[in-house]
């Protein structure tokens, strides 16, 4: 459509609002709705929604129930499951919403055996043309050893299951430290500004714990006030950004001088540091 749309006469049924519309769209990008929501006990569920392309993914598909009774509730219609890793929480709804809708499965091409219905499977490097938006895999294996994430440039975010949480990240369930850090390290090299949505609130437990490793850090302690406060009205603390997690999320900040004292390891790498937090974490 041009800029400047002359008007000429047509459906009256669709012409105020297409042409306006249009109008819209002619001025500015691509918009990416996105509708998250807690299900199970402590999991998020999350749709993306691309109204022109008229697309929807779920996020993972950890109970098919809450993923209908949100489609329901904003109006869309299932086209893609986008699996972060093979786990029940985050899979269980895939063949019930498959066999209702016959969306597409998407999912890591490292554990495709163990993802139900997965149709498309994706590694490090393949992008993934969801509507309008290009969405870019990243292996971040360390949770799972096939886990991935996937980052939406042109909207900013990125989904990445259970590897990165809000001042915290998945446990050490099937690959070593190391790659967990690299995993990691691949997430804070995105733009700062990335959104971040994670498959858990566990945010107020990992403020408790990320004071025990950095109590000084003010960025830390203001933001476990606001989460606190945020749980007591039972608002969600996700999405976060790469750079709240920079400022405030014991795991990424391996360089904090004041970390490193505290853990006694002021001459070890990166990922040493990370694992030594990770271990702290596991026993705490
Ligand atoms: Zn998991
Ligand atoms: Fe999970």
């Amino acid at each position: 459509m041009p800029a400047s749309i002359d008007l000429k006469p047509v459906d009256a049924s669709l012409a105020a609002p297409s042409c306006q519309a249009s109008a819209k769209g002619a001025a500015t990008m691509p918009q990416l709705e996105i509708h998250q929501f807690p299900c199970l006990s402590d999991n998020y569920g999350v749709l993306i929604h691309d109204r022109e392309k008229a697309v929807t993914a779920s996020i993972d598909a950890p109970e098919a129930a809450a993923v209908r009774q949100a489609l329901a509730q904003k109006g869309w219609t299932l086209t893609h499951i986008l699996t972060t890793h093979h786990h029940a929480d985050h899979t269980g709804g895939n063949n019930a919403l498959k066999s209702e809708t016959g969306c597409t499965i998407v999912g890591p091409r490292a554990e495709a055996a163990r993802i139900p219905g997965i149709d498309v499977a994706l590694g490090d490097g393949d992008t993934y043309q969801f509507g309008s938006f290009e969405a870019r895999v990243l292996d971040t294996p360390g949770h799972t050893a096939g886990h991935i994430t996937y980052w939406l440039p042109d909207a900013g975010v990125a989904f990445a299951g259970d590897t990165l949480f809000a001042l915290g990240c998945g446990r050490l369930f099937e690959d070593s430290a190391e790659n967990m850090w690299a995993s990691l390290s691949k997430l804070i090299a995105l733009p700062p500004e990335t959104k971040v949505y994670c498959g858990h609130e566990y945010t107020q437990a990992n403020a408790k714990f990320a004071l025990t490793i950095e109590p000084e850090n003010d960025a830390l302690q203001s933001r476990a006030k606001e989460i606190a406060e945020l749980r007591s009205r039972g608002e969600p603390t996700l999405p976060t950004t790469i750079a709240r997690e920079l400022e405030s999320n014991p795991f990424l900040r391996t360089q904090s001088p004041a970390i490193r004292k505290r853990l006694g390891m002021e001459d070890r790498a990166d990922w040493e540091i990370f694992a030594e937090v990770r271990r702290r974490k596991d026993n705490a």
